[in-house]
């Protein structure tokens, strides 16, 4: 029975390689990798040239049966491109083959762009979801993002540089008065952290797209745990009014936000002072 290591790498600085990765990356004779060029750099950067086998989404059965027979041979080491292999990365079909054949998985703990991004967030809160990559399509990202809604912890999306501004928009049309904390480039020399709501995202993005994303939206979690003051409801419908809905869905967007009964927050939509 042999071991395959589950290995983080850096995200972008590769001095976040960690000690105990470097041994079991110099000990194990093979690794399998998602781009054999990208970890080729980073096997060469830490002195050491194991076999690379590759290893991406799209891998047949064949494949991975030849990869657990090598296992067999011996420990492996199975990295992504960046972070953590399985979180939006290839790595779990080769996870469930080696422990389909019996032999040991242990992960060797390290960078992944969603843990760097929430623990800046400076929220206090004990659950998260992580919602990958967003779907492209607008309609299909903007019911993502409404389904999300109502989840207390904060929301967590992988973005490219050349959606980064679409999705901006649609979490703006889902989610106007949350704040976001953008991390761009994480851990490199453009590394940037944006805090503030999507409108002012989009225009503080707006030239500058360049890079990696992690977008956390702020979770429901206060408006769901605190009663509002009737001030408190009154303020997020006067920024969904300032922000063009009106009728049902402002007093809908409302309620869900606020979690106050629908009744109330109707009575107080149609404050004169809201006009
Ligand atoms: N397995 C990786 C992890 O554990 O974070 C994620 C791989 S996923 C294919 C790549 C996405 O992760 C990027 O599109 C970006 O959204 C995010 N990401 C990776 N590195 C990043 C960085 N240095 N800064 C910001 N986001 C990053």
């Amino acid at each position: 029975m042999s071991t395959l290591y589950v290995v983080a790498t850096p995200i972008g600085n590769l001095s976040d390689i960690s000690q105990r990765a470097t041994e079991i990356l110099s000990t194990v004779s093979t690794v399998a990798a998602e781009d054999t060029r990208v970890s080729r750099k980073l096997l060469n950067h830490i002195g050491v040239s194991p076999q690379l086998e590759s290893l991406h989404e799209h891998t047949s059965p064949e494949r991975l049966q030849s990869l657990v027979e090598k296992l067999e041979l011996g420990d492996m080491a199975v990295v992504s491109d960046a972070g953590t292999p399985g979180i939006s990365d290839p790595g779990s079909s080769l996870v469930a083959a080696a422990v389909e054949a019996g032999h040991d998985v242990i992960p060797l703990p390290g960078p992944s762009a969603i843990v760097s991004a929430l623990s800046i967030t400076g929220w206090s809160f004990d659950r998260f979801l992580f919602l990958g990559f967003l779907p492209r399509k607008k309609k299909d990202q903007l019911t993502t993002l409404n389904n999300a809604a109502h989840e207390p912890g904060p929301l967590v999306a992988y973005e490219s540089p050349h959606r980064i501004k679409a999705t901006l928009e649609n979490i703006n049309q889902a989610f106007q008065d949350r704040q976001l904390v953008i991390c761009r480039e994480l851990t490199k020399f453009y590394e940037e952290t944006f805090r503030g709501t999507a409108a002012q995202a989009i225009s503080h993005f707006d030239k500058q797209t360049k890079g990696e994303f992690v977008i956390v939206i702020q979770g429901a979690g206060k408006a769901v745990n605190i009663e509002l003051s009737d001030d408190e409801i009154s303020g997020v419908i006067k920024n969904l009014k300032e922000n063009g809905l009106s009728g049902r869905m402002l007093v809908e967007r409302a309620v869900e936000i606020t979690s106050a009964p629908k009744n109330r927050v109707y009575q107080l939509s149609l404050s004169k002072d809201l006009k």
